[in-house]
């Protein structure tokens, strides 16, 4: 299965549960699969299609859900694609205009007229803004193989792309677009980036999958540099850097680093590269660098998050606090 799958499979068990996040789950659907048709007189009704029938699925039972709508499901096979089958649901023309409302995507006093707008929350709470973000990777997104680089990317177009930019921006993750064959490509190109992203839309066991592989590619470059380095000196760094990588691998893949302040995380994403390096060059590698007590400062404050040992310089006195990850979840700057 490709790594795009896997997410996508891990992200449809992710059941939006307040009502806010629903709605902001049908805007993004709504953006990314359906279409409107007009039909005689001027009628217009709101028609999804998805090739997917899991999605296909989660769109029913949302309309359902949150709209009391229940859309006619049908099924027909392209010949552009192959003679795949794709599935159909059609709204009628009067739950059309209401749900067009709710999702403030129609303007009401300009009836007919279609404002593409989104559900007030849907930029305002996290909540809904995962909700958003999750349901246009599963209408449109992609991410590449762990081990090919880092692309995460939803196709879009005009307005929608600009709305998805921001949401993306407001949750801290830097995107930015390209155009392909006639559509606007949202994309993630940054590790950060695409680690925060998965975090934001809920695939945790992903996200996990990547991490370790990330670190398996890196560990190669760590061994080689080992080589080249006086063993003498290496060996006393590795004591504290090595400790600290642990712990920090262990806690990135128990809740993520992508909750942690964005220093912090660039600090621990660093040292789980450089276990070897001293505070000092690590401070060096950060953008923009900071000096050895700028490191110092921030290895320290990342190390009583997530419970490792308290400083770096200091020889461990009373015992090993190596590791001391131990499943605690005491912050949750996501709440709410
Ligand atoms: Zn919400």
């Amino acid at each position: 299965m490709s790594f795009s799958a896997q997410v996508k499979q891990e992200l449809m068990r992710v059941r939006p549960e307040k009502h806010c996040c629903m709605l902001s789950e049908l805007s993004a659907l709504t953006q990314t699969c359906a279409s409107l048709r007009l039909s005689g007189g001027g009628r217009v009704r709101l028609v999804y299609e998805t090739e997917n029938p899991a999605l296909a699925k989660r769109i029913f039972l949302l309309l359902k859900k949150r709209m009391e709508i229940t859309p006619a499901l049908e099924f027909k096979r392209h010949k552009r694609l192959g003679g795949r089958r794709a599935s159909v649901l059609t709204v009628t023309e009067g739950d059309t205009r209401r749900l067009l409302v709710a999702l403030r995507m129609l303007t009401e006093s300009e009836a007919g007229a279609v404002y593409r707008g989104i559900p007030r929350t849907a930029m305002s709470r996290r909540c809904c803004r995962a909700a958003f973000v999750r349901a246009a990777f599963l209408g449109a997104g992609a991410v590449s193989e762990p081990e090919t680089g880092y692309r995460l990317e939803f196709v879009s177009s005009g307005s929608k792309a600009e709305t998805l930019m921001k949401m993306l921006e407001k949750s801290g993750i830097q995107a930015l677009t390209a155009k392909r064959r006639g559509s606007d490509v949202v994309y993630l190109r940054r590790g950060d980036d695409v680690v925060s992203c998965l975090a934001l839309m809920g695939a945790h066991r992903a996200l996990m999958d990547l991490e370790n592989i990330r670190i398996r590619r890196d560990g190669r470059n760590q061994a080689n540099r080992a080589r080249n380095c006086d063993e003498a000196n290496l060996k006393k760094q590795l004591g504290a850097g090595e400790r600290q990588r642990q712990a920090i691998v262990g806690y990135s893949l128990a809740h993520s680093l992508g909750a942690l302040p964005k220093e912090l995380q660039e600090i621990g994403r660093m040292r789980m590269l450089h276990p070897e390096v001293s505070l000092e060059e690590l401070g060096q590698m950060l953008s923009p660098p900071v000096g050895k007590s700028g490191a110092n400062h921030r290895m320290r404050r990342l190390m009583q998050i997530i419970g490792g040992e308290k400083t770096q310089e200091r020889k461990d006195t009373h015992g090993q606090a190596d590791a001391g990850f131990d499943g605690r979840d005491t912050h949750d700057p996501d709440a709410n």
